[in-house]
């Protein structure tokens, strides 16, 4: 029976007609899954430095505290997205001692099974090796990919990006939120400020629960804790919407929040080449 749309208002009018509309709903049954992990791969080599600058209300003032470099693949079935792509090789001290391509051959994977790279922002320590996967589809936000392919891309290396800004490679711009698989599993998240087009990510693991990957909406527990706002962030008013959406969501969905560049949180994820599931 087709269902119209008085019966659909009546259905949500009365509690006790519930039985009767789920009889009457669509006998298509929710598909099941795929297979859904993230496995952190590192994407450059550690340091400890002054803070200060993480936070543009003296809050972090005289602080160290360890910086580390973090990526991410996700398996959905027999597909794979990496989640940012770290340091360049050539990045000198923080570049990382062995590139993503070797540890994905760790995994038994070769970069053209790579189908898409989500990108939380364009700066340099989170789009380094980007280029060595131009099959796969870049998930960029809109306002990111803007400053990438403008005349004056500040803080951002277009030359990262070059199999993409040819045009030889396929780039989707992502204006807010991206349901990547089409399923609710891997959400791309509007977390604008660090960056105009910042991401953060949402992966709703069947066995971890609900996980968080901030990209830099925060970089230290401290500043997540804080709202504290790094003094180079593009917009301090976006950065703090954005922090107070996570804040919600993570509250909502009982999420783990990892911030990528606390090594406090390397830990919350099994240690490659174990994947979270
Ligand atoms: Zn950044």
């Amino acid at each position: 029976m087709k269902l119209t749309p008085i019966s659909w208002a009546f259905c949500a009018s009365a509690v006790i007609s519930l039985s009767a509309c789920a009889q009457t709903a669509p006998a298509t049954a929710p598909a099941a899954l795929p297979e859904l992990s993230v496995t952190r791969i590192e994407c450059g080599t550690g340091i400890t430095n002054e803070v200060g600058r993480f936070s543009d209300t003296f809050s972090m003032e005289g602080q160290k505290i360890p910086f580390v470099f973090s990526c991410y693949l996700i398996q959905h079935g027999n597909d794979y997205m990496l989640w940012d792509t770290g340091h360049a090789l050539t990045a000198g001290a923080v570049a990382p001692k062995v590139s993503i391509v070797d540890q994905l051959a760790q995994l038994q994977l070769k970069p053209e099974q790579i189908k898409f790279v989500g990108i939380s922002h364009y700066h340099a320590d989170h789009t380094g090796q980007v280029a060595s996967f131009p099959q796969a589809t870049l998930l960029i936000g809109t306002g990111d990919w803007n400053v990438v392919t403008s005349p004056k891309p500040v803080g951002a290396n277009p030359a990262f990006f070059a199999p993409w800004v040819s045009g030889g490679s396929k780039v989707e711009t992502v204006p807010l939120d991206k349901d990547v698989f089409g399923d609710g599993s891997v959400v791309m998240l509007t977390t604008p400020g660090h960056t105009p087009g910042h991401h953060s990510v949402l992966i709703r693991l069947k066995q971890m629960g609900n996980l968080l990957i901030s990209g830099d909406l925060a970089h230290f527990h401290e500043n997540y804790e804080t709202n504290g706002v790094p003094s180079f962030n593009t917009s301090r008013a976006e950065s703090l919407a954005s922090l107070e959406r996570i804040k919600k969501m993570a509250a909502q969905l009982k999420a783990t929040v990892i911030l990528q560049h606390d090594a406090r949180d390397v830990g919350k994820l099994p240690a490659f080449p174990a994947g979270a599931k």
